[in-house]
């Protein structure tokens, strides 16, 4: 499980691996204890979950997608009021106690901040795969979700590219 979204809403997006707009190559979220772990990885809790919860995670997950990649964002919307009827407000902020679902109401939670929030304009999708991240980067020229994977795999393509083209 990589984390490299910079945010608990991209990294939930990023539990399925592959290109823009393909099928899915892996997806990270299959079972609860995924879930769980998940979770508990990107700070929004760390309560036993259910398959019920998975199916919830997957379906926020693909309204995060539409929200944060298309700008549609009525799904998100749906997740968000179910959320906060939920949840109760309290000093510090919102609180979900009914586990195994809190985990998924967080999640929705967290999205709508981001989506308000004023770091949306260092979105950005790897130029090498289907992931999203905020480019935190000084200058904001991050082009990749990480350097390591999709970075040195672009740069391996460059090379044996350049070497072709010197041989024919
Ligand atoms: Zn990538």
């Amino acid at each position: 499980m990589r984390l490299d979204g910079g945010h608990p809403a991209l990294d939930l997006i990023n539990t399925l691996y592959g290109q823009v707009r393909q099928p899915p190559e892996y997806d990270v979220l299959r079972t609860p204890d995924d879930l769980q772990t998940f979770a508990a990885r990107v700070g929004v809790g760390g309560e036993a979950t259910s398959a019920a919860a998975v199916t919830a995670a997957r379906a926020l997950r693909a309204v995060c997608e539409d929200a944060f990649r298309d700008g549609k964002c009525a799904g998100l919307e749906r997740a968000a009021q179910a959320a906060y009827a939920a949840g109760s407000l309290q000093p510090g902020g919102w609180v979900w106690s009914d586990a195994p679902m809190g985990v998924v109401h967080r999640l929705a939670h967290a999205a709508t901040e981001l989506l308000a929030s004023e770091e949306l304009d260092r979105l950005r999708g790897c130029d090498d795969c289907c992931w999203l991240y905020l480019d935190r980067s000084k200058n904001r020229s991050r082009k990749w979700c990480s350097m390591a994977d999709c970075g040195t795999n672009a740069k391996k393509r460059r090379y044996i590219e350049k070497r072709r083209s010197k041989l024919t």
